[in-house]
């Protein structure tokens, strides 16, 4: 099939066959996704399965396509792109993504910079985004793995604020000051992870208890960097949530906004997920409250439905991005916008194109109406909780994110954590519907994240139904 010293088939049309049979799989399996379990367990057997040796000849396509097919796909449980699927913020993607994936590698475009057509293109694409979230031209940009990797962007460019030109040279290590950010406690562990990669140390994130609402106690913000000062510390920045992972709390982004002013620090929001709310008519002073943040990191892959794996950074003034990633060399000298000057990496997949070809083919008020709705179904969900007898909602719904348990008459909070566990753990097995789990104030919670456009009332009815059923019998 292959021609010699080549990776190119000797016969294209042959290829192309192969590609769109490939293609007309993919998307009938897409098409009726809902009809398999949205969960199930690897087996014991297949567990082992996965440990051949490395390949040394190779074999048709189609052999290892029909392998593929039946060791890869028809194992792989949907999770994320099934209709009932809940569980943590997980986006269930769309099909012109899958079609812009396609072209993406067709291309194989190395999108470093300079002035080709793809470097334009991720140019505009981060032109929608800021004007999305109110920022100005003087922001810049950038296409990022996910949030992880843009809030990690953002703290080093925070961090540098302290002294850029001594960061970059002599090291944190040599830093006579004891630099000190702050967050939540309900912050994502992506900010901790940042925080330590940075050599600030995480005794150096100092932790801001929430309010009954989940979000940043500001007066506590406000007192803690006091006497942070007072006691000869140097505060740098706060770390504010849109959308917290837990239980979608929103943040007082003013108030946290006036704090950082007044004691001139950076203010960075992660707002993974919930920074996309913002284009929403009902939520639109949240996007206000974005353009005061010094820098914002937010998800595409998630309520964006783009494909895996896109976030973006944005920072309010180029020149501080620039001045911390920046870097010249011989061999690559430049004048025009080089996106590696911009994070971490040198080489970069082109996708600005899945982000650009989803916006263009469906359009920002489609995404506008399916997000609104998503926090519609959210709402749905609260207000059966709320008129169910046996339940019980444990958090505000602020956005998409409803967190509840069975509770029945029973008071005793060891019996009660041990009852959910179970109705959650039956509910993973049975896979019609698969919220996930975590933790507020010492209570096991049910948690359903709705960022799932395929998500229709029925399967919230059937969550609820189903964990009233379950839990009645525990009891
Ligand atoms: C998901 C999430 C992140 C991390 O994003 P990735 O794209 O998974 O790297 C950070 N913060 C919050 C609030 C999140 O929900």
């Amino acid at each position: 099939m292959w021609k010699e010293n080549s990776l190119e088939p000797e016969n294209w049309d042959d290829l192309k066959e192969c590609g769109k049979k490939m293609l007309e799989e993919i998307f009938s399996y897409v098409e009726v996704i809902g009809e398999e379990k949205a969960w199930w367990p690897l087996s014991e057997k297949d567990n082992k399965r996965y440990q051949e040796c490395i390949p040394q000849s190779g074999q048709s396509l189609e052999s290892t396509y029909q392998e593929y097919v039946e060791t890869v796909l028809k194992k792989n449980a949907p999770m994320n792109i099934h209709p009932g699927f809940l569980g943590w913020v997980m986006g269930c993607g769309n099909p012109v993504g899958v079609l812009a994936e396609m072209l993406i590698a067709g291309m194989n475009s190395n999108v470093i910079g300079g002035m080709q057509v793809t470097c334009k293109i991720e140019t505009e694409v981060i032109g929608w985004l800021k004007e999305l979230f109110g920022f100005s031209e003087n922001a810049s940009g950038l296409l990022t793995s996910g949030c992880s990797q843009s809030n990690l962007l953002a703290l080093t460019i925070a961090r540098n604020q302290v002294d850029n030109e001594c960061i970059q040279e002599d090291g944190i290590a040599r830093m006579d000051k004891n630099m000190i950010f702050y967050a939540s406690e309900e912050r994502h562990h992506s900010i901790d992870k940042a925080i330590e990669v940075l050599g600030i140390g995480s005794k150096q994130l100092h932790l801001i208890p929430v309010n009954e609402r989940y979000e940043m106690d500001t007066d506590a913000l406000a007192e803690r960097i006091c006497k942070d000062i007072q006691e000869g510390q140097h505060p740098v920045g706060v770390i504010a949530n849109i959308g917290t992972v837990n239980s979608g709390a929103v943040d007082d982004i003013k108030k946290i906004h006036e704090i950082t002013s007044k004691y001139h620090l950076w203010l960075h929001i992660d707002g993974a997920f919930g920074a996309m709310a913002a284009i929403t008519d009902s939520y639109q002073k949240l996007r206000n409250e974005i353009s005061l943040a010094d820098s914002l990191a937010f998800d595409l892959h998630k309520w964006m439905y783009i494909p895996y794996g896109v976030g973006c950074v944005i920072v309010k003034e180029e020149k501080k991005h620039y001045e911390a990633f920046s870097a010249s060399s011989a061999y690559m000298e430049h004048q025009d916008i080089w996106f590696s000057d911009y994070g971490i990496e040198l080489s970069r997949d082109f996708k600005a194109l899945k982000i650009w070809m989803c916006l263009k083919t469906y359009g920002l008020e489609r995404y506008k109406k399916l997000i609104d709705e998503d926090i519609q179904k959210a709402r749905y969900l609260e207000t059966l909780i709320q008129e169910s007898k046996e339940l019980e909602l444990l958090s505000p719904v602020s956005l998409n994110i409803v967190c509840f348990r069975y509770k029945g008459n029973e008071a005793d909070e060891r019996k009660l954590n041990d009852w959910n566990k179970r109705i959650l753990m039956i509910l993973q097995f049975e896979g019609k519907v698969f919220p996930s789990e975590t933790t507020l104030n010492g209570k096991y919670v049910i948690r359903a994240s709705i960022v799932n456009y395929k998500c229709q009332k029925s399967y919230l009815q059937y969550l609820i139904n189903r964990v009233i059923e379950i839990g009645n019998k525990l009891r």
